[in-house]
């Protein structure tokens, strides 16, 4: 009796915990905390928590299941069919996403040359020869300007950012080792961007050598959970810090063709019970869709969702026959 009497109101506190703790942890980490009330409080907060599908048939769910693991976009599937059923909605949104961003009108944009004649930085008899020179030799205007003209590469780059209302970025306090791995390296390649710093957290800053790319910054902003700011950095500064960038290694990165939807949402489900992830996410940038995994909670330290350390992260990255 003595025996009960002191266990019940303790049982209810344990009980108050936990379903305060369902609350306020989206994150769940792996490691270990010897006698820590929070620990305890994740592992309730692990045992309680439910199937992220929306279809979902299984009334009742095996308590010894592990439910750390595998989540995607923040959710836990308790079978393959509740993974593919999530796997499948994300690739749907990501398809209806795809077809919003070509049917949006492009922006018209005052011509540079315009740009820089407008502000008096050069004068018609300089315009005149920089398009004579890119009519012959091709390139962009700005180089001919610099070339040909005379004009300095900063003001090419101030009326860039003019014409494309950003801000000008500079590569102070680039972090090369830690930008290296917040996108895949064939992103980086192959759509002229290039992740210079993250500040207080919250904001990561995006460099651009002639033009922004909207969509791949919405991309980043889906994958990293962290607003983005794009903006235009001098040729000479981002060649320097591009090459910096690729001098350390990226997340492993596999390649794959993407099939029709519903083969590809069957391939990533498959990916996600082979793996485990701890996290995972899925995001379209222009004709890839991007999948990240986060291995280990280790790798998710940060309350942002940028990585960690390059161990215990793998890429995927599926080529759709979409137009980019
Ligand atoms: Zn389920």
């Amino acid at each position: 009796m003595l025996f009960l009497n002191r266990k019940t109101p303790e049982r209810k506190q344990d009980d108050l915990q936990r379903t305060a703790s369902l609350h306020s942890l989206p994150w769940i980490d792996d490691s270990y905390s010897p006698s820590g009330s929070i620990f305890d409080q994740e592992r309730a907060a692990v045992a309680k928590r439910v199937c992220g599908s929306i279809e979902c048939e299984s009334s009742r769910i095996s308590p010894w299941r592990n439910r750390r693991r595998p989540i995607f976009e923040d959710r836990w599937g308790c079978s393959g069919r509740c993974i593919l059923s999530m796997v499948r909605a994300a690739v749907r949104r990501e398809a209806v996403e795809q077809d919003a961003s070509h049917s949006m009108p492009h922006r018209h944009r005052v011509p540079l040359g315009l740009v820089l004649l407008a502000q008096g930085w050069i004068t018609h008899a300089q315009l005149q020869l920089a398009l004579e020179t890119q009519r012959a030799r091709g390139g962009r205007i700005g180089d001919c300007l610099v070339q040909e003209c005379g004009i300095e590469p900063a003001q090419i780059t101030r009326g860039l950012s003019m014409q494309w209302s950003c801000p000008v970025l500079s590569t102070n306090g680039f972090m090369p080792r830690a930008m290296a791995i917040v996108v895949p390296r064939m992103f980086i390649e192959e759509f002229g961007l290039l992740p210079l710093r993250v500040a207080g957290s919250r904001l990561l800053y995006l460099g651009f050598e002639d033009r922004l790319d909207a969509s791949a910054a919405f991309a980043l902003e889906q994958m990293s959970g962290l607003k983005v700011e794009s903006g235009l950095v001098s040729t000479e500064e981002f060649t320097a810090a591009r090459q910096n960038l690729l001098e350390y290694e990226g997340v492993p990165v596999k390649t794959e063709l993407a099939d029709e939807p519903d083969a590809l949402a069957a391939r990533i489900t498959a990916i996600l019970e082979q793996k485990q992830p701890v996290a995972s996410r899925l995001v379209r940038m222009h004709r890839y869709l991007w999948l990240r995994l986060w291995l280990e909670s280790g790798a998710k330290k940060s309350p942002n969702a940028l990585p960690h350390d390059r161990e215990d992260m793998m890429d995927f990255v599926f080529t759709t026959g979409a137009r980019s």
